[in-house]
């Protein structure tokens, strides 16, 4: 918690523009669509804010603390549990239910682990696992040209892996080692099982121009030859590039930066709008995101009652949060999600209590 959203806790999203959840829920969004009846965004941001956090909004719809601080969070927690008596046991590690046995309820909400082994203790139990695998990196790309353009930001792109739906959109970084940024930190949550399977290689294709159509782009690209026919290709970029970018781009065609716009055939004149609207690099491998990264994969949600959160198998032991095989792309979603189920489990505990 202390780290997260950057040391500023990104604890919820507004979730404006956010038509289908399976967007941000690449795994589990039937589930967070159910729960979310129970305990949504607008209940945690009530919830934070009548518990002395005030929060702030951002253009990007990510919810922050307005202190800005993870810690006005993790304090507001810590006083609500002094405040209901809840004993808090620190450094102490469970590695079996049996630890337990003494309790009425147990709800298991220890996380997520990207390695099977950390789920081993709950596999040995009988639950389902869903093979767990990293989720939200960064893509390795060995390309030196585009290394040197370290930095370069594309407000608006999207990567896609050929013939799949798995896609993300937003600000494209290019860095040392690749890719990073918004939109590929999504591709990765979309693509997280995909690029498990093939070993982190793949090929991944780059629009660096979605707002526009590919008639769209040629008919840009048709009248700056018209317009500017003598001037040289690369001092003239399409509007979301920088000069730079650009002119990394069409040498990866082989045009060079000399070649005027009247000089250019009409095999580079499409090769110029397949470049902007489907640009293809080889993900060699995943590079590190040390900011935040989830799990995809966890006790498998056949296991849990889709109300409550119990157990099928074993009657008043609940999961929630990461642990279980529902994660979301960034953005305020996986805490949401730990909010949400947190909120479900302990109101389906009081209920069952006040029943007995
Ligand atoms: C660096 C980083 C930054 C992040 N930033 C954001 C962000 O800004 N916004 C966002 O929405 N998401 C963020 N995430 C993701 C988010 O933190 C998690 O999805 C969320 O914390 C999951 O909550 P949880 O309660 O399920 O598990 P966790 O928060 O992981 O808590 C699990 C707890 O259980 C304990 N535990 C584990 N095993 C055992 C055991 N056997 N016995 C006893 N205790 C155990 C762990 O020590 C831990 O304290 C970030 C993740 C990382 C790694």
């Amino acid at each position: 918690m202390e780290i997260s959203g950057g040391g500023r806790c990104n604890c919820t999203n507004s979730f404006e523009g956010v038509g289908d959840l399976s967007a941000v829920y690449p795994r589990g969004h039937r589930l967070m669509k159910r729960l979310m009846k129970g305990f949504s965004q607008r209940d945690a941001y009530g919830w934070f804010e009548r518990h002395g956090v005030p929060l702030v909004t951002q253009e990007d719809q990510c919810v922050f603390p307005a202190s800005q601080d993870s810690h006005t969070i993790i304090n507001c927690f810590l006083g609500e549990a002094r405040r209901h008596g809840i004993e808090i046991k620190t450094g102490h590690r469970i590695n079996s239910l049996d630890e337990l046995s003494g309790y009425d309820y147990i709800a298991v909400t220890t996380g997520g682990s990207p390695k099977a082994e950390g789920l081993q203790w709950l596999a040995d139990l009988g639950h389902e696992i869903t093979v767990p695998v990293p989720s939200l990196f960064t893509f390795r790309i060995d390309d030196q040209r585009l290394h040197s353009l370290m930095g370069t930001v594309a407000e608006e792109a999207t990567a896609q892996f050929p013939g799949t739906k798995l896609k993300g959109r937003g600000p494209l970084l290019i860095t040392h080692w690749g890719m990073s940024g918004p939109a590929i930190l999504k591709t990765s949550s979309q693509a997280a099982r995909h690029l498990a399977d093939n070993a982190y290689k793949a090929n991944l294709l780059v629009d660096w121009w979605p707002a526009m159509s590919q008639d769209e782009v040629m008919a840009f690209l048709s009248k700056l030859v018209k317009t500017n026919g003598a001037k040289q290709v690369s001092t003239i970029a399409p509007p979301p590039l920088t000069h730079r970018h650009w002119a990394y781009l069409i040498g990866r065609i082989g045009i060079s930066e000399t070649k005027r716009w009247n000089e250019i055939g009409k095999k580079d004149f499409n090769r110029m709008v397949q470049l902007l609207k489907a640009d293809t690099y080889a993900v060699d491998g995943k590079g590190q995101f040390k900011d935040e990264f989830v799990t995809c994969g966890g006790v498998a949600l056949s296991e849990l009652d889709p109300n409550t959160l119990e157990c099928k198998k074993h009657p008043r032991l609940y999961f929630a949060g990461e642990v279980t095989d529902v994660d979301a792309v960034t953005g305020g979603f996986n805490l949401q999600a730990a909010w949400t189920m947190g909120y479900v489990v302990a109101q389906a505990v009081a209920n069952k209590d006040n029943q007995d």
